[in-house]
C-alpha cells in the first residue's frame, strides 16, 4: 500500500534527479515549486503538477497560467472522485 510518504519521497527523488540533469522546470503559477511529470495510475493519463502549489496540467495542455487546474478541480472534473496524490506515478 502506497502512502503519502512514499509519494513525497518519489517527488523528492524526481526533483534531485531532474535538477541534476538540468531539466527541472519551474511552476509558472507560484514561481517557487518544481514541475513534476507523473501518470494517473488508474487511467494512464500523463500530467504535470507543481509540488509547491498543487496545480495540475494535463499533458495535452500548455503549461501556463490559463491551463492550470487545482488538484481538487482536476479530480472533480475528470470523475476521479477519491483520487489522491499517492495514486500518481512519478515518471
Ligand atoms: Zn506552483
Amino acid at each position: 500500500m502506497r502512502t503519502i510518504a512514499d509519494f513525497q519521497k518519489e517527488v523528492a527523488d524526481y526533483i534531485a534527479r531532474t535538477h541534476q540533469s538540468g531539466g527541472l522546470l519551474e511552476c509558472p503559477l507560484c514561481e517557487q515549486g518544481a514541475l513534476i511529470e507523473a501518470e494517473v495510475r488508474a487511467t494512464g493519463e500523463q500530467i504535470s503538477f507543481c509540488e509547491e502549489c498543487d496545480s495540475i496540467w494535463p499533458s495535452e495542455c500548455l503549461i501556463d497560467d490559463s491551463h492550470a487546474e487545482a488538484f481538487q478541480t482536476f479530480v472533480d472534473a475528470h470523475g476521479k472522485r477519491g483520487l489522491t496524490w499517492s495514486e500518481l506515478k512519478i515518471s
